[in-house]
């Protein structure tokens, strides 16, 4: 039996995570859970599962949470701190880190100091904090195994070779709402347009990232970290599809692909019974149907935030919590119909290079700098001029 925290355990990502707990409890088992704010879906997460603990981390909602709604046995705890305990707890072997951006940090920080296993779906963790986190978890002997579909499709096709044999990495990506849309219509996408994906059904902020493509700007990010392969490895192809999550190609010529359906109970599994295979509850591709794959490549032009990713993977320093606080920011602006949609890797593009590069930041600076972001881009999205 392997013991299970869900950090974010009401968002897309948790709620899935659960359901692949739900389908596997003979291997499987729930002991705490956090959500932000919506505690009453926690609560009834508590009912079905009894984890030990849950918590809500925003404690401003003590007053009004009615603790009668949750399960008897179940302590129900408020704040960060109690999420970081719980991702250090003893009684843990796998904290699935699914808290939406760089509110992730601290939990998954705290669960890779105690040296927990970790099933990564809060890739901003890597984006802001990439070195730090991997030099921690080489410290700690944590093992940071992918829940995002194209980089636990790398993790798997990575099987296929040796380390020296691997020529590139190729990430592919829907293409969002927007594939094939002119720079005239861009200029007018609403929140409603952008949050109308084709094939992913996910939280709000990773769906406009999508949009946008900065989703696959920061997962070329989060494929440096995890992989350890030189930025120049990486490429991102168009696959409207989503059916292959991504490829990697050896040195002679085999690219090595994972296929199936696009739902991410698949991917989290994997990283909740790896290195073992079970059935689970996640749908099957059916063969006897006929599937088209199509692959093209991205256009940089229409989509500038995927460029932005690959010069923040190659600068590396401060730069992906520069990058991470300014999008998120102006994803939140854009959502509240305060921003334009092309203005959201605009707002990014200007507050990284208005930012003092520092090569070689600890915790301490990139928490300022995550600071210092968010304030330039609020008054960056604030000017009248724009
Ligand atoms: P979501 O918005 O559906 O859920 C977010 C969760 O985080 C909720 O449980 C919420 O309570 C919690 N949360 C929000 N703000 C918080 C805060 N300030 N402090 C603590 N907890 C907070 O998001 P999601 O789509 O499930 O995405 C979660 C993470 O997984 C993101 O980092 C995203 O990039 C990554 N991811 C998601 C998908 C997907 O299919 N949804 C795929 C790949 C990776
Ligand atoms: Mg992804």
């Amino acid at each position: 039996m392997k013991r299970v925290a869900v950090l974010g355990s009401t968002g897309s990502i948790g709620t899935s995570s659960l359901e692949v707990l739900s389908a596997l409890s003979d291997r499987l088992t729930l002991v705490g859970a956090t959500a932000h704010s919506r505690w009453e879906l926690l609560a009834e997460q508590t009912q079905q599962f009894a984890p030990r603990v849950v918590v809500v981390s925003d404690a401003s909602l003590s007053g009004e949470v009615d603790r009668t709604k949750f399960h008897p046995d179940t302590q129900l705890r408020f704040g960060r701190e109690a999420v970081a305990e719980l991702a250090s707890s003893d009684d843990v072997d796998i904290v699935v880190t699914a808290i939406v951006g760089a509110a992730g940090l601290e939990g998954t920080w705290a669960a890779v100091e105690a040296g927990k296993t970790i099933a990564l779906a809060n890739k901003e963790t890597l984006i802001v904090a990439g070195p730090l986190i991997c030099e921690l978890a080489k410290k700690t002997g944590s093992q940071l195994l992918p829940v995002d579909s194209e980089h636990s499709a790398i993790f798997q096709a990575l099987k296929s070779g040796k380390a020296a044999e691997v020529k590139r990495i190729i990430l592919t990506a829907s293409g969002g709402p927007f594939r094939g849309w002119t720079r005239q219509q861009l200029e007018s996408a609403s929140p409603e347009d952008a949050l109308r994906h084709p094939t992913w059904d996910m939280g709000p902020k990773i769906t406009i990232d999508s949009a946008t493509l900065m989703n696959k700007a920061l997962e070329v990010i989060e494929a440096k970290w995890l992989f350890d392969v030189d930025v120049s490895q990486i490429e991102v192809v168009v696959h409207p599809q989503s059916l292959v999550h991504s490829l990697v190609e050896f040195t002679d010529g085999s690219c090595i692909a994972q296929l199936s359906p696009p739902d991410m109970k698949l991917p989290i599994q994997y990283a909740l019974t790896w290195p073992d295979r079970f059935e689970g509850s996640s749908p099957k591709m059916d063969w006897t149907a006929t599937w088209s794959l199509d692959f093209a490549p991205p256009d940089r032009d229409l989509f500038p935030a995927l460029d932005l990713g690959f010069e923040v993977a190659r600068r590396g320093g401060s730069c992906g919590a520069v990058l991470n606080a300014a999008n998120e920011v102006a994803v939140s602006r854009f959502l509240k119909g305060d921003l334009k949609f092309n203005e959201i890797p605009q707002a990014c593009r200007e507050i990284l290079d208005a930012h003092n590069f520092d090569p070689d930041p600890t915790l301490t600076d990139l928490t300022r700098l995550d600071q210092w972001a968010r304030q330039e881009t609020l008054r960056w999205t604030s000017s009248p001029s724009i």
